[in-house]
């Protein structure tokens, strides 16, 4: 059965090369997977999209016209097409107004898109990519997980944490670091000498939310743990129909 995965992440995580190995890797298994691209800023998308931002928002225009950096852009850009979604989407979304919805423009991207994608016929699964790289100083690692934090409350989607570039780095050491709160302590001890109460009560925060998280390990680039990676998608499709569609029909 179809699952709708959204992929986010930060900036150079690796979501571009990430969706391009997944859909190589899709084709691969007989099951052509339906693209849309969000990303209005990016300069060449490498795989074939059905739907594209780029084709209905013009991000440089719309920074422009409202004076707004690159991330106000593209922010701005998101909405933009989150308005017009209705006439973009095809028999994919099965799109249902919401109270309010359409009427007027939300402030954060994620809530408005993510009302539609709440809205969709298949299960959503969240798929958050980071760079392993990037995570192996603990402080790093807990500001990425923070944002991740707050995405996850926003969207009130289920939500699988790919840990990217596994062939530079085994991504180990961060599942330890979710798993076991005294390791993620000892790790931030030994990285700065005085570690805030603040950084200490974040921490603590952070370990409620990863009892609630998958994890999984992956390469982009040679499309290792695509296997696991599709093993918990399963679980998570299945989680979205348990709790979270009866929750959504419940408040349409
Ligand atoms: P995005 O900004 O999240 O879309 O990230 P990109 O897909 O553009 O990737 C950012 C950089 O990381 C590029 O130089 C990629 O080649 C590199 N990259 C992405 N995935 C991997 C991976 O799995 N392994 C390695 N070694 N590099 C990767
Ligand atoms: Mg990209």
């Amino acid at each position: 059965n179809p699952v709708c995965l959204i992929v986010l992440g930060m900036a150079g995580s690796g979501k571009t090369t990430f969706v391009q190995r997944l859909t190589a890797y899709l084709h691969s298994k007989k099951a052509p997977p339906y693209v849309i691209n969000l990303d209005p800023a990016v300069h060449e998308v490498p795989f074939p999209a059905n739907i594209d931002i780029r084709d209905t928002v013009n991000y440089k225009e719309v920074m422009r016209q409202y004076g707004l950096g690159p991330n106000g852009g593209i922010v701005t850009s998101l909405n933009l097409f989150a308005t017009r979604f209705d006439q973009v989407s095809s028999p994919f979304v099965r799109h249902h107004h919401h109270r309010g919805f359409g009427t007027h423009l939300f402030q954060a991207f994620e809530t408005q898109c993510f009302a539609v994608f709440q809205a969709s016929t298949f299960p959503c699964v969240v798929l958050y990519i980071m760079d392993t790289s990037r995570c192996v100083s603990p402080v790093t690692f807990m500001s990425n997980m923070l944002y991740a934090c707050s995405i996850l409350y926003k969207t009130r989607l289920p939500f699988i944490v790919v840990f990217n570039k596994t062939d530079i780095i085994d991504h180990t050491f961060a599942v330890e670091w979710m798993q076991d709160f005294e390791v993620f302590q000892d790790a931030l001890n030994q990285e700065t000498s005085y570690v805030s109460n603040l950084t200490r009560s974040m921490s603590l925060v952070l370990d409620e939310f990863y009892t609630s998280l998958r994890a999984v390990g992956v390469s982009a680039v040679t499309g290792s743990g695509l296997d696991q990676l599709f093993v918990q998608v399963e679980e998570a499709a299945k989680e979205y129909e348990r709790e979270y569609r009866p929750e959504y029909e419940r408040l349409r």
